[in-house]
């Protein structure tokens, strides 16, 4: 089923040879996609920020031409090579994209499609990306992008966080899903430990580096979910590699993960803060520490992540939100659980929200864990402690496995 996707020129070489637009302008430097059957996610790299807009097409059998989604960008050139360059995705919804200077002005990438699909648009600052993504359903405009589902109560543990400040959960409205007896298929999990090569994370006060921790964490949790075959649990990353937040999120949806956990280490300019605390996505956040956690996240600064508002408030509505604030709340606790039978003082900070990019557009259930401050001394030394992160994994896999036995895992609409 494997298939090269071909970015063809949509103009004539001879049309296309001065794309490349005027001297320091933002140009079209990368194109990048992922798909599945049922799911596409296209990233259209500019660096620098450019206005775009999208439209799509129905199929136009009489000229040949399939379902497809445009994306004209404003005031940018192209690079060369992108005309020519063929990129390899799997066969799948995705038929292929291509990309050409439209007029003066503008660069069109056209996507064309097996079939129409609903799509979303919407961009990412630091650097500028444009991200379309596509879901596989039929183009039904002004519909909700995501059903809302009941789901049984968590395990027993204090309710006190059930709702956040600031937003409340909506109520489930419809039927509860398929539940856990029918279920034929290992429970597919996607651990994602944070950051990665170039990118260090946040780094303690002797030098360890988040990247390092969380790695070694998502991997205690994948040894420990993996024991009996119930779960089927894959990695964002097994080694010290760079992965974009928006290649994250599409691998969990590319490979249908049921839930997504990304794995980070929290740290702040007072170096007495401390504790666990885990989120779940959402426009805003409660606190300027949130915020500018979820900031450092994105590699973005504060004022950069208003931008995203918009289309977290679209794409991550009903049930998937309750599931992903019972899942935080679940993890969380267990964390705090595991680790306190051994170490003293551990901090509960509970369950939170802020404007994570690598939650945007998850399709399933869906938490950012936070397992201390690497920039607390203390801390710092437990992190490096095998024992400490054995029972950070611990506390991660519990929470996990009670959301599988249980059967509340949405099926996402695929
Ligand atoms: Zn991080």
């Amino acid at each position: 089923m494997a298939a090269a996707v071909l970015l063809a020129p949509v103009l004539s070489p001879h049309e296309t040879a001065s794309a490349a637009g005027p001297p320091g302008s933002p140009r079209v430097s990368d194109i990048r996609a992922w798909t599945s059957d049922d799911y596409t996610r296209v990233a259209i790299d500019t660096g620098d920020e450019v206005s775009f807009q999208a439209n799509s097409l129905p199929a136009d059998p009489t000229r040949g031409l399939p379902p497809r989604i445009f994306i004209d960008i404003r005031g940018a050139g192209i690079r060369q090579d992108i005309l020519r360059k063929p990129v390899e995705v799997r066969n799948g919804l995705l038929k292929q994209v291509r990309a050409g200077r439209f007029s003066k002005d503008v660069v069109r990438v056209v996507i064309d499609l097996e079939r129409a699909s609903s799509y979303r648009v919407f961009a990412l600052p630091g650097p500028f990306r444009i991200i379309v993504d596509i879901d596989g359903k039929p183009e039904t405009p002004g519909a909700a992008p995501a059903e809302a589902r009941a789901a049984p109560t968590p395990p027993a543990s204090p309710e006190t966080a059930a709702s956040p400040p600031v937003e409340t959960a909506p109520e489930a409205s419809k039927a509860p899903g398929p539940q856990a007896a029918g279920r034929r298929h290992p429970v597919r999990v996607m651990i994602d430990p944070g950051h990665g090569g170039k990118d260090s994370g946040a780094i303690g006060p002797t030098g360890l580096k988040e990247k390092d921790v969380v790695l070694a964490i998502g991997r205690l949790v994948r040894e420990r979910l993996s024991r009996t075959g119930e779960y089927d649990v894959r990695m964002t990353r097994d080694s010290d590699v760079f992965i974009p937040l928006e290649e994250r999120t599409a691998m969990a949806n590319k490979g249908r993960a049921e839930v997504f956990v990304s794995l980070h280490i929290n740290a702040s300019p007072n170096r007495r803060t401390e504790g666990i605390s885990t989120y779940v996505l959402s426009r805003g956040a409660s606190n300027q520490e949130d915020l500018e956690l979820a900031a450092r996240e994105n590699g973005v600064p504060v004022r950069k992540l208003s931008e995203v508002k918009f289309i977290i408030d679209d794409l991550f509505t009903g049930a998937r939100k309750n599931e992903s604030l019972r899942l935080a709340k679940t993890v969380n606790d267990a964390i705090v659980r595991n680790v306190s039978a051994r170490f003293s003082g551990v901090q509960n900070l509970g369950l939170k929200q802020a404007p994570f990019y690598v939650l945007v557009g998850a399709r399933m259930t869906a938490v950012l864990v936070e397992s201390s401050f690497i920039s607390n001394a203390g801390e710092e030394a437990r992190l490096r402690n095998p024992a400490y992160l054995e029972r950070i994994a611990d506390g991660v896999a519990e929470a996990v496995r009670f959301y599988g036995q249980n059967g509340i895992l949405v099926r996402s609409e695929y």
